[in-house]
């Protein structure tokens, strides 16, 4: 921020001088009002004089107008330019973060951070520094004037003012603590409608309309009555200002009357005096509203922080490896054992493995097993142990994060779309793919009939959460999504559960054709999916069980036995 505010000190500087200037203008306005008081009081006005004090009036009016429209944009737009450094700042360490991060600070609480906390920071850097400043230039130049006029006076008027500086700051403190009771209350209730529209199915399907709308009206009540909680406050505030003020006036007149100061003042000064003092009351309000700005901001910004300076635990090592230019070793895995931080037991023990190029090698084992674990620690989005995970004989915690990621593209168990053409979230890692590559992944992922019938083909724009497409159809997109980047290990976590088993076994087994040098690691539930991979593991509990070919996996009678007939007769009955 400092140095933001070093390259943009010329324009704030210029704000500032404009915004001093207005006040110096509007401070100016009781002088001129106590000249023609005076005039008319003393009967020395004639309607020359009077049109010119008139005139003079109207020329600062039109003055401070004209000011405002160069420090509001100045210094408003100084606050913006902090707010979008800082989200951008934001942001971007955050995509540097590793994916264990996301688990101990979930996306809402990130995204409060990104947006109320951004906000209140903007409050304080905006409107917070130009109340300051114009609240002390102000109410002290008023003070002055009203000194200049009558020392005594001025002290009468001001005895009741600390009240308000008081009054603000704990009627701030309350308004603060309400209005975000009504911006929890309002995300409540938005968040419970969107619940309700994306899952109409369920809602319909379990006749839940009625419960649901009960469930609405108690969210619909709170959010009414923490606003009206938060209106009460504003109704008594403005009223109670102008209760003070009008207290500074009672006591000028009532003690200052008979004090007989009113001899030693003209009429003129005396309207001068009170316009002074109506002009006290915003210096005193912006006092104790301004504390509470920045005390906002002090914590909002210690949060902020608290992300930027949270460290990303996966970093590239200052001298990284390269892999060798011939993808000849594939991926293999030496005796891994890994534990999630804070984790009570290890998630994986012992595990080796080996899924040499050229090959198609599957993965499977029982729900929670360890099986995305073990891919995620392979491309490191957890950072995994040393010499336990190699690519191209090389381990991964020696390469650089964008090399590995490079070279081994991994597709998520959950098929996330953009809500974006078909093409945009296909050539999501190479923007500049031909259509004809296009054409072939999707051909190669089973989809390029499904997108052919689709209204605009490639440019279809998928609805948000991509509703257009089916369960199958966004896994398929997503397969074609790496496979379009032609990587040369490929890492695919179930995707495609949510197709049948017929089409996922074809679409596995072509893909082992394609490429004839591709390192492919699949894992599947289904195990008749990956029945023809030269090799399978099975996973259960963290440790590799069984290892071999379909059959001779088969012929030990072990857990795949096990697994595959279970699921055999599941298949059977559905059937
Ligand atoms: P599925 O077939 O359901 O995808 P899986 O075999 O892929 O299961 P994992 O997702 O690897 O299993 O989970 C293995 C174990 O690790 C589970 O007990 C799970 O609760 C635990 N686990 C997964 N992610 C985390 C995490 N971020 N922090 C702590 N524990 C985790």
């Amino acid at each position: 921020m400092r140095r933001l505010a070093r390259q943009k000190a010329g324009g704030l500087a210029v704000g500032f001088a404009a915004l001093v200037l207005v006040d110096v203008f509007q401070l100016y306005v009781p002088r001129l009002i106590k000249h023609a008081v005076d005039d008319l009081t003393y009967g020395r006005a004639d309607a020359k004089s009077l049109l010119m004090i008139a005139g003079a009036i109207l020329a600062l009016a039109v003055g401070m107008a004209l000011l405002r429209m160069i420090w509001r944009p100045l210094l408003m737009g100084f606050a913006r330019v902090v707010e979008r450094d800082l989200r951008l700042k934001l942001f971007d360490h955050l995509q540097g973060m590793h994916l264990g991060y996301l688990d101990d600070n979930p996306p809402g609480e990130l995204m409060a951070r990104a947006t109320n906390d951004l906000n209140n920071i903007r409050m304080a850097t905006g409107i917070g520094l130009v109340a300051a400043v114009d609240g002390a230039f102000m109410g002290l130049a008023a003070i002055g004037f009203m000194l200049y006029i009558s020392p005594l006076l001025a002290l009468l008027a001001i005895l009741p003012m600390p009240a308000i500086v008081i009054l603000t700051r704990r009627q701030s403190r309350r308004f603060h603590r309400r209005y975000n009771r009504v911006q929890e209350a309002f995300s409540a209730m938005t968040e419970q409608v969107r619940e309700v529209l994306s899952g109409m199915r369920l809602v319909k399907s379990y006749a839940l309309a009625g419960p649901e709308e009960k469930r609405l009206e108690e969210t619909a009540r709170g959010y009414l009555n923490q606003n009206l909680s938060l209106a009460r406050i504003m109704a008594l505030f403005f009223p109670l200002m102008v209760f003070f003020t009008n207290l500074s006036l009672a006591v000028v007149l009532g003690v200052g009357g008979p004090l007989a100061v009113f001899n030693k003042i003209t009429a003129g000064d005396f309207v001068a005096f009170t316009a002074y003092l109506g002009m006290l009351t915003w210096p005193m309000m912006a006092m104790g509203w301004v504390v509470s700005l920045m005390q906002r901001a002090k914590t909002s910004l210690e949060r902020v922080g608290q992300v930027l300076s949270a460290e990303p635990q996966v970093r590239d090592v200052a001298d990284p490896a390269h892999l060798p230019p011939r993808a000849e070793r594939g991926v293999e895995i030496r005796d891994l054992t890994y534990r999630y931080p804070g984790a009570g037991a290890d998630t994986l023990s012992g595990v080796s493995l080996s899924a040499p190029a050229g090959e198609l090698t599957a993965l499977v084992g029982p729900i929670g097993s360890g099986k995305s674990t073990l891919l995620r620690l392979l491309g490191r989005l957890y950072e995994p142990p040393e010499n336990a995970l190699f690519v191209e004989g090389v381990d991964v915690r020696a390469l650089a994060q964008a090399e590995l990621r490079a070279h081994v593209v991994q597709v998520p168990q959950e098929a996330f779309l953009f809500s974006a053409t078909v093409a945009k979230n296909l050539a999501l890692g190479r923007p500049d793919a031909s259509e004809q590559a296009m054409w072939s992944a999707l051909e190669a992922a089973g989809l390029a009939e499904e997108v052919r019938a689709l209204p605009k083909g490639l440019e279809t724009k998928l609805g948000e959460r991509a509703h257009t497409l089916s369960g199958g159809q966004r896994q398929r997109l997503c397969l074609a999504r790496a496979l379009l980047l032609d990587p040369a290990v490929l890492v695919l976590d179930d995707p495609l559960s949510a197709v049948d088993t017929g089409t996922e076994a074809r679409i596995l087994a072509n893909l082992a054709r394609l490429r004839a040098r591709r390192t492919t690691l699949v894992v599947s539930h289904r195990l008749a999916s990956v029945a023809f991979a030269a090799r399978i593991y099975v996973l259960q509990a963290g440790r590799i069980e069984e290892q071999g070919a379909h059959r001779e996996l088969l012929a030990q009678g072990g857990l795949y036995h096990d697994l595959f007939a279970e699921q055999a007769l599941l298949a059977e009955m559905e059937g």
